[in-house]
Formats: C-alpha cells, structure tokens, sequence
C-alpha cells in the first residue's frame, strides 16, 4: 500500500521488507527535556516508511540493552537526572563504547551528549565522568544558551532545532563537529560549531524534537544501521512534506 509520502507500509504498520530494526531509547524516563522523545517517535516512523519493522526497546537504569541493538537515541535532562544515569553509564561504558566501535549509530541529545564525552563538570563544580565516546568534554558556566538553532552540515544540509543548555562543549582531536552554527550559539558561544560526532556517533544540543524536522539525520542513522544488518541499504521513504514545512516555519522564527 503506497501513502502520501511515498511510504509503503501495511496493515501491521510494517514495511515493504519487514526486516527488524531494534531501536535502544536510552534512559526515557530520566532524559527526555523538550520532547526529545519524539526522537524515537519520528525515527520509527522513517525506518517504517524505508521497509524495516522498527521495535524500540527502552534501558533506564539498571535495564540490561537487549542482544542485538541497531540504533541507540539519548536525549537530554536536568543536572540531577544527569547524575542517575551518569552512574548507570559507568557500569555498561564498557558494552556502550564497544557498540560505538563496532559501528552501531547512536544519536545523543543535550544532557547525554555530554555524558557520552569525558566528563561534565557542572556550573556547582561537581564532575559527572562520561564515557568517553565523543572526544569531547563540558564545563557547566553562568549564562544559558536558549533560543532556535540552524546548523549548516556538508553531510545532512541544513540542521533545525532548539537548545537550552549552560554547558560550554569543547571538542577534541577525535571528534568533529556536527555542523557549523548560522543562527545560535551551538557547543559554546565562541565555537560557531555544534555538535560532534565520532565514526556513527552523533552528540548535539539541538531539541525541537530533533529528527521530526530533520529526516536527513533519521536517514543517516537507519542507513547505517541497515548496512550493518543487511550489508545494504536501498531507502524507499519519499520526501516527508510535513517535515519540510516544519523546517520552513521554524526558520522563521526569531532566535
Ligand atoms: N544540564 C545540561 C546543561 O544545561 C543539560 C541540559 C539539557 O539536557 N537540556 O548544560
């Protein structure tokens, strides 16, 4: 059956080829500021409309991450929520950072874009230990970067979003960053990039949520995934016109 959007999806919301696409929501409960669950929401829908059948799994602290994991979503939180999940990411850094160097594509938003780096040192001087998959590392200052972002990245064109963080990112040697900043202030307000990313690992500051208004990104992750199962990936999802408009009246906003 064809939708509007040139997806092709059945009665079981199941797509052309119906291969299983595990999707790892990690730590939902603790880290899901600004809707960033519509994430995985937006994520399943694409890989349904590429053919796959997207089955998300959700690991809050203490859940073991299922066997076979295809793509990982984090998003963001307050500084106490940071701290939970810090101490539960320290227990599986070991399984995490392996999937990471196995090429598994992870999308890490705000509070776990910085616990995915070395450390995050709040504006109070307490240090949260990351686990060092992005070559990055985050001090806590006085002023909060709030307002709508637009990114410029060679790979996913334009980057649309929002953030609202007081965490000054710098990046190291190992990672690059996302994209360069064209409205906004992105890793710290001296930079003019956000974001980094390290082989398929993707850290950023941008909400909104993120992958609803930007499929390039949700593309990029399921096509990674899907190479990694399948040795291929053939995309099948037309242009998602909702998104495209979405971008528009976002780009207009004021900062
Ligand atoms: N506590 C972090 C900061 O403000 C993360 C914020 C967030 O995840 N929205 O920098």
């Amino acid at each position: 059956m064809s939708g509007s959007t040139g997806e092709r999806i059945d009665a079981q919301g199941r797509g052309a080829s119906g291969e299983e696409l595990v999707i790892v929501s990690l730590y939902p409960r603790d880290m899901n500021i600004y809707g960033d669950r519509g994430n995985v929401l937006a994520l399943t829908r694409r890989a349904r409309a590429h053919g796959f059948a997207p089955r998300v799994v959700e690991v809050n602290p203490g859940d073991p991450f299922p066997e076979a994991v295809d793509i990982v979503i984090g998003g963001g939180g307050q500084d106490s929520g940071q701290g939970r999940v810090a101490r539960d990411l320290a227990v599986r850094a070991d399984e995490v950072r392996a999937r990471a160097a196995d090429g598994t594509p992870m999308l890490m938003v705000c509070g776990l874009y910085q616990l995915f780096g070395h450390r995050f040192i709040t504006h109070t001087g307490e240090e949260l230990a990351g686990i060092g998959v992005l070559d990055v590392e985050t001090r806590g200052g006085s002023e909060r970067m709030i307002g709508n972002i637009v990114l410029e990245s060679a790979e996913f064109g334009e980057i649309i979003g929002y953030e609202n963080h007081s965490g000054n990112t710098t990046l190291g040697p190992g990672s690059q960053p996302l994209g360069r900043v064209l409205q906004g202030a992105g890793n710290n307000p001296d930079s003019g990039f956000e974001g980094a990313r390290s082989a398929n690992v993707i850290g950023t500051y941008l909400h909104g949520s993120l992958l609803p208004k930007n499929p390039a990104l949700s593309d990029f992750l399921i096509g990674e995934a899907a190479r990694r199962r399948t040795g291929g990936f053939t995309p099948t999802a037309g242009v998602d016109e909702t998104a495209m408009r979405a971008r528009e009246s976002a780009k207009r906003r004021p900062r």
